[in-house]
C-alpha cells in the first residue's frame, strides 16, 4: 500500500510523526519513506510492506497529513502503475523533460574515441536542434583484448565540449560504481557544464550490487537497458532496484534480445513492448535501434534497417532514442558497422518527425473511438 501525503508534509512535520506512530501500532507493517521529485515539489510517499491486509483504506485516506492511500495489487511497488493512482509517468532533469508522452533523441557515438570526432558530432547535434547525445567513456566488450573505452581520461573534453555546444544530458554507461565518482568528479571540476544519465547496459541488468549502488544516489537519472537474454519481467524488476533504493528517474530501454533467430540482425528486435512497459510502469521507454540492428544495411525502399525499426518504436509511442552516429564510421573504435553518418542526421531526425507525428494522430484518433463506444 502506498500512503501518498499532501505537498507540505515532509519528514519533519508533526504530521508525519503521527503517522508513523499510528504504523508503528499495527502488527507485521514495516515502512519505507520514498521522496517522489517533481519540477515543482517534493511529494513524500510511504510504503507500507507486509499484512497490508487487514488496514482500512478509508481509515488511512481521513487521517491527517495523507492525500491520497494507493493499494498496490502487482509488482513493480514503486515504478508501477497501479490502480485508479494518478502519479507522474515522468521527471525533469537539467531542463529536459523525460515522460511517457515526449520524445527525446539521443545520437551519439557509442565510444569516445578523440576530442576531434566529440567536437565534429557535439557540433552537428547543435546545428540539428538537439540537446542529448549518446558518449560511450566505459565499454563493456565481448573480449578482453578489445578497446575498452577512454574511461575517466576522456571525461573533462567530454563534458567541456558538450557545454560549449549547449548539450544538456549525455547517456554514459557505467560498469562499476567506482565510475560514478569519476564522473561526478570530472563535473565538478568542469564546472557542472552538463548532464549525465547514467547507462545500466545489458550485461549488467541483474547486477543487483551496481543497481543498488546507483539506485542509492538520487541526482543523475539511469537509463536501464533490458538484459538481452531474461525475461520482460526480470528486467523491470531490476529497474525497480533503483527505485527501491530512492532513485525512480528510471528510463527503460529496449535494445534487442540475443537470438540466433534474429539473423541477420544482431538482436530480435523487440520494439512491441514499448506499450507494454508503458502499460505495465510508469517508466518513460526508449528503443535503442543500433545495438538492436547492429548494421547498415538498406531495405529495397532506400531506408536502413535501423531507420525502420526506429520508426516502429516511435510509432508505438517511444519515449527516447538511443543511436549511435559517428562523424567517420571506419574509425570508430567500438561498432564503427552500425553508426549512422552524419549527413544521415538531418533525415533521421525527420523521418523520426513522421513517425512521431503518426503516433500522436493514431492516439487522437483512438480518443474519439474511446468517446464514442
Ligand atoms: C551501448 O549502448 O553502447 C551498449 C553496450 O548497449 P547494450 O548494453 O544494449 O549492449
Ligand atoms: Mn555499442
Amino acid at each position: 500500500m502506498i500512503v501518498i501525503l499532501q505537498p507540505h508534509v515532509n519528514r519533519s512535520s508533526e504530521e508525519f510523526d503521527r503517522l508513523m506512530e499510528y504504523i508503528a501500532n499495527k502488527p507485521g507493517l514495516s515502512v519505507r519513506v520514498h521522496e517522489e521529485h517533481g519540477s515543482l515539489q517534493v511529494l513524500t510517499e510511504l510504503y507500507l510492506i507486509g499484512d497490508t491486509a487487514s488496514l482500512s483504506e478509508e481509515e488511512i485516506a481521513t487521517l491527517p497529513g495523507v492525500e491520497r492511500v494507493v493499494r498496490i495489487s502487482q509488482e513493480y511497488r514503486i515504478l508501477g502503475r497501479h490502480k485508479d493512482e494518478h502519479r507522474p509517468t515522468g521527471f525533469e532533469y537539467n531542463g529536459v523533460h523525460f515522460g511517457q508522452d515526449n520524445l527525446n533523441i539521443f545520437a551519439g557515438l557509442c565510444a569516445v574515441n578523440t576530442p576531434e570526432d566529440v567536437e565534429t558530432m557535439m557540433q552537428a547535434l547543435q546545428t540539428n536542434g538537439q540537446v542529448c547525445t549518446r558518449m560511450g567513456a566505459y565499454k563493456p566488450r565481448t573480449s578482453p583484448y578489445a578497446f575498452q573505452g577512454h574511461g575517466k581520461n576522456c571525461l573533462p573534453y567530454v563534458f567541456e565540449l558538450a557545454g560549449k555546444y549547449g548539450i544538456k544530458v549525455i547517456a554514459m554507461e557505467i560498469t562499476h560504481e567506482s565510475h560514478l565518482a569519476e564522473i561526478n568528479e570530472a563535473l565538478h571540476q568542469s564546472g557542472n557544464p552538463t548532464g549525465v544519465m547514467l547507462q545500466i547496459g545489458t550485461r549488467n541488468t541483474q547486477n543487483f550490487e551496481l543497481l543498488k549502488a546507483v539506485g542509492r544516489q538520487h541526482h543523475h537519472p539511469v537509463l536501464l537497458k533490458r538484459g538481452f537474454g531474461i525475461t520482460l519481467e526480470e528486467s523491470l524488476n531490476a529497474a525497480e532496484y533503483l527505485a527501491s533504493e530512492g532513485n525512480s528517474k528510471v528510463v527503460f530501454g529496449l535494445r534487442g534480445m540475443k537470438t540466433n533467430m534474429a539473423d541477420p540482425h544482431r538482436n530480435f528486435v523487440d520494439f512491441a513492448h514499448v506499450p507494454v512497459v508503458k502499460r505495465l510502469t510508469r517508466m518513460p521507454v526508449c528503443i535503442d535501434p543500433s545495438h538492436s540492428v547492429g548494421n547498415r544495411d538498406v531495405a529495397p525502399d532506400g531506408l536502413l534497417d535501423v531507420m525502420h525499426v526506429t520508426a516502429q518504436g516511435v510509432i508505438a509511442g517511444a519515449n527516447m532514442i538511443l543511436v549511435d552516429f559517428h562523424p567517420h564510421p571506419a574509425r570508430a573504435l567500438v561498432d564503427g558497422p552500425q553508426a549512422l553518418t552524419l549527413p544521415e542526421l538531418p533525415f533521421f531526425i525527420e523521418d523520426v518527425t513522421i513517425a512521431r507525428e503518426a503516433y500522436e494522430k493514431r492516439i487522437a484518433r483512438s480518443r474519439i473511438f474511446q468517446r464514442l463506444h
